[in-house]
Order: structure tokens, then sequence, then C-alpha cells
């Protein structure tokens, strides 16, 4: 199943959402996460199995490339229409103790125009377009004259009350409208004039009508009747946000990829909205998406690609902080630089690739001879250093000493050996660069010694 959504893909930056009763699904927390109705739909249809094209709008800012970036990381191809000026939402709800309530970096999707091409490319092989009502009434009308044309059923998601009477314009061309309660009693008030069923709404609408009512499960309602979807029993709701847009995209998924009925797609969507309300934050039904990118450049930038070990910056920084804090509680700790015997040779005897295999190698021994809390990182080219704090100068020996048995004994075959060298924290070297520097001495003597061997 291919389906192509049009809507909002925006940063929450920091939000504890608070709301009345009446809007269930809009309340909870997110720390920093990617959001927007469109975005949420996108990201759920495309973990049930849908492929899945995203159309918004997007400038040059990080916080685009952030939502950008978490969106292809799930699968969705992004089809963005560029902003030149910085029209871009920041918004903030500051509480009256001063505390910042939420924030929300959005674009502005309302005042978008998509290109005809880039639509009728995208709906060729579509089998379902899904809107959400960020984008304007106009936009909205138009996408769904494409859609009818095309023959590619439509789906429509409410957003907030306002934006909702935006559906009165294309009732009677589109296959479903999604609401929640709070939305449903909105449009009714506006379009309808107060009270009437959701089967009269449906009618009114010429369209389904499936409104979420969050603990009290969800309603099917076609102009001759209404089904009620009850909810799954839930362990423990932790948060609500977010689940509305998954219940929205399984519901979709089922009925337009597996062909259910509407009201039977909706038991599926049901049964996913409750496992997205079990988590602490549900946005994209996936937990902490942005925290989980940052933390993985986080990562990236502080480990040497080729052999996974902390990266000369990264260690230095650590190695600074642990050896004054030995310095301090007048704990012993200890230095290492190990380099490559004729490493030069090896390049030239077997090739880039080798040498490249062989540094991994030593970084391996360096790593099952050190414990986890001792630093090691790849210094230079075929240099390395290991930090050990707590360690006085014969137990550094002996780990030098293991680390170098260990490369002797697995590059046997190629004769590859390490010289070590050894200095540790005293009275007139209380600092990282000192001891750097005597552990480099060290080393020298070491080479001219004849090599395969440690020196303190
Ligand atoms: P010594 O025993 O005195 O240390 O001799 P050496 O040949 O190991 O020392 P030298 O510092 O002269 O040469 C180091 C070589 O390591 C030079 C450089 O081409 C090679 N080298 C540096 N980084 C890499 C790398 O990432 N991969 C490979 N394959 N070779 C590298
Ligand atoms: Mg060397
Ligand atoms: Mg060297």
């Amino acid at each position: 199943m291919k389906a192509v959504v049009v809507g909002s893909a925006h940063l929450d930056v920091l939000a504890t959402v608070t709301g009345d009763d009446l809007a269930l699904d809009k309340i909870g927390q997110v720390a920093i996460d990617v959001g927007g109705t469109g975005a949420n739909i996108a990201v759920n249809l495309r973990e049930r199995g849908a492929k899945v094209t995203m159309l918004t709008v997007m400038n040059d800012s990080p916080f685009s490339r952030i939502v950008c970036e978490f969106m292809g990381s799930h699968g969705v191809e992004m089809a963005v229409s560029t902003l030149d000026g910085p029209d871009a939402v920041f918004s903030a709800h500051v509480g009256k103790d001063g505390e910042m309530m939420s924030a929300i970096s959005s674009m502005p999707v309302g005042g978008a125009s998509f290109e005809t091409d880039t639509i009728y490319t995208l709906l060729t092989d579509a089998d379902c377009l899904v809107l959400d009502c960020n984008i304007s009434a106009a936009e909205l009308d138009r996408l769904v004259g494409f859609a009818n044309d095309m023959l590619v059923p439509v789906f429509v998601a409410a957003v907030s009350e306002e934006k909702s009477l935006r559906i009165k314009e294309v009732g009677g061309k589109i296959d479903g409208v999604f609401m929640n309660r709070k939305e449903a009693a909105y449009y009714r008030a506006h379009h309808l004039h107060g009270a009437s069923s959701y089967e009269d709404m449906a009618r009114d609408l010429h369209a389904p009508l499936i409104v979420t009512l969050g603990p009290d499960g969800a309603v099917v309602a076609d102009p001759e009747r209404t089904f009620s979807i009850p909810p799954p029993s839930v362990k423990g709701i932790a948060n609500l946000l977010g689940a509305g847009d998954a219940f929205m995209a399984a519901t979709i998924y089922h009925h337009i990829g597996e062909h259910l009925s509407l009201h039977e797609a909706a038991s599926a969507g049901a049964r996913l909205a409750a496992k997205v309300m079990q988590l602490a934050n549900c946005n994209t039904g996936k937990a902490g998406a942005v925290t989980e990118i940052m933390e993985s450049l986080e990562y990236r930038a502080s480990r040497d690609a080729l052999t996974g070990l902390l990266t000369r910056g990264q260690a230095e920084r650590d190695a600074r902080t642990a050896i004054e804090a030995s310095a301090i509680g007048n704990r012993p700790a200890a230095v290492i630089i190990i380099d490559i015997d004729h490493f030069k040779k090896i390049n030239d005897q077997f090739g880039h690739d080798v040498g490249d295999m062989v540094i991994r190698m030593v970084s391996d021994a360096i790593r099952s001879g050190i414990r986890d809390t001792d630093i090691a990182a790849r210094w230079g080219g075929e240099e390395f250093v290991v930090i050990l704090p707590g360690a006085t100068a014969d137990a550094a020996v002996v780990v030098a000493e293991r680390i170098r048995g260990l490369v002797e004994n697995a590059l046997k075959e190629k004769r590859v050996t390490v010289s070590a060298g050894v200095a540790v924290l005293a009275n007139e070297m209380t600092e990282l660069d000192d001891m750097l520097k005597r552990a480099d001495e060290m080393l020298y003597a070491a080479k001219n010694s004849g090599r395969n061997r440690v020196v303190a």
C-alpha cells in the first residue's frame, strides 16, 4: 500500500500539554520530539508497513533538518516545498509562574500551495491520500479535487476545533473524516447548529465520520448507522498525545491496505492506539525520537570511525576530568601510550586495508585489556592512549604488558607488535599534558631499546 500524506511536520521543543477532559487526546508530555498530525500519521502508516510520501513545507533551519532527518530515518519519503523567507513559527506557552509549558517550531503549511506536477506524480500510484487540516481550506479543496480526478481515496484529519470547519467544503468528496470528541462538538455547533447525532453529522458531511473518544473508544458513523468501537483494556494510560493519530493511521491502513470495512479497521486501529497510550511519549508512536538522533550524533562525534575507541578530543576531555579528580582525591592515575612497531612496513608489505585491519585488532586488544572505567582512545594514526584512573605505576605496567602480549599473540602471523610508554600522576606531574609528555619519552625509550616492550 502506498500513501501520500499532506500536512504538518514540526518540532515539539518542550511540551507539557494540559487541557480539559474533552480534549483527552491532546494531553501529554514530550521533551523534544517530532510532531504534527501529518508527521504522526506518516510515521505510523510507515510502521504498519505502508510506503509513505509526505508532502509538507520546510525552510532551511536546523529545526527543519532535524524533522526531515527523523522522517527519513523512519522510512518516510519527504517531498518538501521549500520556503525562502524565515516564515517558521516558534510559539511558546508560558505558565503563570514563568515556566515554559510548551513550545513548538512549525512551518506555515496553511499558506502552502503545492505544485501541480508534484501532486500528480505522487498520486499516480497512490492507494490513498491523507490530508490534515493544517493546510488551508482552498488547498484542501484543490488536493481533494486532484485525488477525485485520479480516483484515489481521501481521508481528512481535523487537527483542531477551529480547523475542523475547513472540512465542510470537501464533504461529499472524501472517504472518511477523523475528529476527536471536542472537534466534533465544535463542528456540530458551527455547521449544524447544535444538537444532532454523529450519524446526522455524517449525513451532512456526505462522508463516513470517525470520532475518537479517548478512553471511551471511538465511533464510526455513516449516514445509516453508528458503530461503537469499544476501548481496548489499557494498563495505565501514560499519555494520550498522538494516540488519535496512531488510531487514524492504523484504521486507514487496515481499511485501504487490507480491505477491511471502516469499522473493522477502526477496531484494529484502537488496538494500536492502546499500545501508544502506554508509552511515556507517544507523539509519533515512538518514544524519544529526537533524543535518539542526538544521542547517535553525539556517539558518532565521540568515537573513532575505524576502531570505535574514543576520539582524541573526547578522550582529552574525559581524561582531564578523571585526572583532576584523582589529583584532588590524592589517588593514583596512570597514562599509557601505545604505538604499533614498524607500522609503515605493514602498510607497504600488505597494503593499506590490511593496515586498517591491524589497527582494528590492536584496538580490540586494548579494549579487552582494560576495565570499563578506563579511558581508551585512538590518538592518531597508529597510536593509542589509555588513561587508568586509580592505577599505580605497577598496575599500569601490568595492563600495558597485558595489551602488548595480547597483540603479540593475536597478530603472531603478521609479526605485529606494539611498544608502550607509561607515566603516572605525581607531585611534579599533575596535568594530563605533562603525563603524556613523560609517557611519550618512555615510548621513545621502548622503541630505542628494541620495540615490543613496555617502559615506565
Ligand atoms: P615505529 O616502530 O618507529 O613506530 O615505526 P612506524 O613505521 O610505526 O612509525 P611511523 O610513525 O613512521 O609510521 C606510521 C605509519 O602509519 C605512517 C602512516 O602511513 C600509517 N598510518 C597512519 N594512519 C593510518 C591508518 O589509518 N591506516 C593505515 N593503514 N595506516 C596508517
Ligand atoms: Mg609506529
Ligand atoms: Mg607512530
